[in-house]
């Protein structure tokens, strides 16, 4: 089985390999630029490939990998010329539409190139970013199969979701570049941040105000410009550096010591080491301990951070 996917791997198209190269104008990655890593691929690679459910997750890997496919394949669809601001009110029905498919908690960001895999290039850099819920229930019971379950079956339904949004949005005549979570273009989290959508965690993942770090991340790139919309939380996320600086319980409990110490804010390189984690991740499918044990997942934000701030002034 995984010789097959890492073969539908090596056919998955990015755009700076095909031929819109020729008609666009593509913004490719900088030098501070990391490498885009496939979840699905570093999972095959060295995940061990023992899970025992894999029967369940698989079918979800290969409908995320579709999903990629099919968000270079509908770029045909955007027209020559497309409008070139979104409004509000033009928002408010791109996020009642997503809403209605299950995304919870939206925000607009610019694109930077280092946030751009170096493999990669994008279209546009105008991003409306999504962030869709992981079931709590599933997420609680990690390491588990239903919490591998989980995790994949988010991968897909996201993706999923920003094509047909994305598609929605050519309808109301945006020109636009989806971008699934699995196999994007972008470090989503660094845009999330942009987007002030959460805070970057010490696991290296989103912690949200809505549902901290239980959260899955995509984008729709847009030449229209976003940055007049004021739609992005208001809410100060700093202070979650210094709460994660105490805690660290996603260290302590993380079952192959892939998440470094402290790590630093501004350097997602040194925040987890993937090769570790994909072992434990690739046997149950998604382990997930780290987002279970984070003290966002279990207390919320709010209490969090009323308790953060009253111990700091007593
Ligand atoms: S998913 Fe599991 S192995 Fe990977 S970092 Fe989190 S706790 Fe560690
Ligand atoms: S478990 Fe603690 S250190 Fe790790 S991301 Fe959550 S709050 Fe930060």
């Amino acid at each position: 089985m995984s010789i097959i996917f890492n073969q539908v791997h090596k056919q998955m198209p990015k755009l700076n390999s095909l031929n819109y190269k020729d008609s666009y104008d593509l913004i490719y990655p900088n030098d501070k630029s990391k490498e885009g890593l496939v979840v699905t691929s570093v999972i095959l690679e060295y995940g061990g490939g023992k899970s025992t459910f894999a029967y369940r997750t698989y079918p979800y890997m290969a409908r995320s990998m579709f999903q990629v496919k099919k968000s270079y394949k509908d770029l045909k669809k955007n027209k020559q010329v497309g409008k070139k601001i979104v409004t509000l009110k033009d928002f408010e029905l791109i996020k009642n539409y997503a809403q209605l498919l299950g995304v919870m908690h939206f925000g607009v960001a610019k694109v930077e190139k280092e946030m751009i895999f170096s493999n990669h290039a994008v279209l546009y850099d105008q991003a409306i970013v999504f962030s869709l819920e992981m079931d709590k229930v599933a997420i609680e019971k990690a390491p588990h199969k239903d919490a591998g379950h989980e995790v994949e079956k988010s991968y897909y339904k996201l993706g999923k979701i920003v094509n047909k949004v994305a598609n929605y949005m050519r309808s109301l005549g945006y020109r636009v570049q989806a971008s699934p979570p699995d196999g994007g273009d972008v470090n989503f989290v660094t845009l999330a941040k942009a987007a002030n959508l959460g805070e970057i965690g010490n696991i290296g993942i989103l912690i949200s105000k809505v549902v901290g770090p239980r959260q899955r991340l995509a984008a729709i790139f847009t030449d229209a410009s976003v940055s007049e919309l004021d739609v992005n939380s208001k809410e100060d996320y700093s202070w979650i550096n210094d709460f994660c600086i105490k805690c660290q319980q996603c260290v302590r409990t993380c079952p192959s010591q892939a998440i470094f110490e402290n790590a630093s804010k501004d350097n997602l390189d040194k925040r987890i080491d993937y090769k570790k984690c994909a072992l434990p991740y690739g046997t149950t499918q998604g382990c997930s301990i780290c987002i279970k044990v984070c003290p966002f997942s279990i207390h919320g934000y709010d209490r969090i951070k009323k308790g953060f701030f009253k111990s700091k002034s007593i």
